[in-house]
């Protein structure tokens, strides 16, 4: 671990001193890795890792391994703003690797939490990415913590290193099961060792994870998309609780985190919003399943309108499907700027609003005098609506309407989408007709929970056994939430530390 070591040296001491509990880090990652390519793994991972940008922006990294030891660089900031580089890619040497793209909005942006994670543990060197959020973090941690642990970041994900190293389990693989076994939430994981690339996807299949081919190497990644830019085969969705093992020797072993299956629960969210359009997810285009958000929509609440205009670029696919559906002009009624960055993590609100102003326009030659009707892919504090609405009636729109190709969202999510908490989210405080009011549109609907599991092809909802997580709309959360109940953890999730496999 070369450019680490010193890095971890200093950030050491600071972790010292660094108080023990975690503030909550609400992540949107990507992580990608290779294994078995017949060249450089490194320019292969940082494509990979662009084509997932997406999920996060605020810092990259690669750990790649060759010949006995593991080479990892990190940097705060975009994937093609370090890793263009021939000669930072020059110098992650071999043939397997894995890389992060991270999206922190809460808690600590700093170097030493960006990832891939590593450590030396007694079979060799491990390295971890991790996409989504643990919900019994904070209490392992503190148990980690008493029994004798010291974290070197403050991210929940450290907890699969920590885990690992204390496993008594024989092969890495087992080390990693272990992990996995003990933590409960969100996480889809890509796994490093000396021969093997490991992809682990949480029980209940929160977050998503994919197996590709590149040649005779195996890839992973949290989304298709990223087996299109590096021109690989994609064989699968990875199973909710299955663990694959991808050998250096060209091997694919499939295991599982837990004998005893769960109803798998995707998280609907990656689908409305999240997840790249050009991604497929269970076999399914995530642009064709927004348009049917949309179409179900228009079916459900339509509007008498002149025009239908998406609010870009994550509105888009549902207002061509609304569009369609109601046979109205598809028309874009505002202009995006590409180079203004994300308003949405902005942390404080009045910033937040003049970012939603640096980055949408009005269109005032395609709204003056209409009826327009504003498709959106969902509706988090209002923020965005309110002010695009203003901007559209101040350019000359006869009548401004909103439709959100989602329910209200009334629940904040742990899992690693970023939601506020109840108090900022709109609909968790306010009926329609109030929401409507707030942010002063002619007339507001969202798609219903029904339409909405109509639209993916598994409604109406099965109370018993939805077929999603979907706990942003109904509040029903498909893990216990250890650290948010303040329950007591359970100390059994930590019984393998004392007994050998
Ligand atoms: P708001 O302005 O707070 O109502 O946020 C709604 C806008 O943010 C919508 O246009 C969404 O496309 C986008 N959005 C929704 N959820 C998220 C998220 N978790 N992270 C970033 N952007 C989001």
């Amino acid at each position: 671990m070369r450019h680490a070591s010193s890095f971890l040296r200093s950030e050491k001491a600071r972790m010292l001193s660094a108080p023990i509990l975690p503030r909550a880090l609400n992540e949107e990652c990507g992580v990608f890795g290779i294994i078995g390519h017949d060249g450089p793994a490194a320019p292969i991972v940082a494509l990979g890792l662009h084509a997932l940008q997406h999920r996060g922006q605020e810092a990259a990294g690669i750990t790649t391994y060759h010949d006995g030891q593991f080479h990892s660089d990190k940097q705060l900031g975009l994937v093609a703003d370090h890793f263009n580089a021939e000669e930072v890619l020059a110098k992650l040497h071999g043939t397997s690797g894995i890389g992060h793209t991270r999206y922190s909005t809460t808690g600590e942006s700093s170097l030493r939490n960006v990832q891939p994670l590593y450590a030396d543990l007694d079979r060799g060197g491990i390295a971890i990415a991790h996409n989504g959020n643990l919900t019994n973090a904070r209490n392992l941690r503190q148990e980690l913590i008493s029994k004798g642990s010291i974290f070197h970041t403050t991210s929940d994900s450290e907890l699969f290193v920590q885990l690992t190293a204390l496993s008594r389990g024989l092969t890495m693989s087992d080390k990693v099961i272990d992990a996995a076994r003990a933590v409960e939430g969100a996480f889809a994981l890509t796994v490093l060792t000396r021969d093997a690339l490991i992809g682990v996807r949480d029980p209940v299949g929160i977050r998503p994870l994919v197996l590709g081919k590149l040649g005779d190497a195996h890839v992973l990644a949290s989304e298709s998309c990223a087996f299109d830019l590096i021109g690989a085969e994609f064989i699968r969705d990875v199973e909710p609780g299955e663990v694959i093992v991808c050998g250096r020797d060209g091997s694919l072993v499939s295991r599982r985190i837990s004998a005893e299956a769960k109803n798998p629960r995707p998280c609907i969210f990656e689908l409305i919003y999240f997840a790249r359009p050009n991604s497929f997810v269970d076999g399914e285009s995530v642009y064709d399943i927004r348009k049917r958000l949309g179409r179900t929509l228009a079916e459900e609440s339509p509007v008498e309108a002149d025009i239908i205009s998406p609010i870009p670029d994550s509105g888009v696919p549902s207002a061509i499907g609304f569009a369609q559906a109601s046979n109205v002009d598809y028309e874009m009624a505002l202009i995006r700027s590409h180079y203004s960055g994300r308003t949405f993590i902005q942390p404080d609100q009045k910033v937040r609003e003049m970012g939603v102003a640096r980055k949408h326009s009005a269109n005032a030659g395609v709204v003056r005098g209409k009826r327009v009707v504003l498709v959106d892919d969902s509706l988090v504090r209002g923020t965005t609506s309110r002010k695009i609405i203003k901007m559209i009636r101040d350019a000359g729109a006869k009548e401004v309407h909103l439709r959100v190709a989602c329910p209200p969202i009334t629940h904040p999510d742990f899992y690693g989408i970023d939601t506020p908490s109840k108090d900022e989210l709109l609909a968790s405080n306010n009926t329609v007709e109030e929401m409507r009011q707030q942010i002063g549109a002619d007339s507001l609907a969202f798609l219903s929970l029904d339409g909405l599991y109509k639209a993916l092809g598994k409604g109406p909802r099965d109370g018993d056994a939805p077929a999603f997580t979907d706990h942003c709309f109904t509040g029903d959360y498909p893990t216990s939430l250890i650290d948010q109940d303040k329950t007591e953890s359970r100390i059994e999730q930590l019984s393998f530390l004392r007994e050998a496999r």
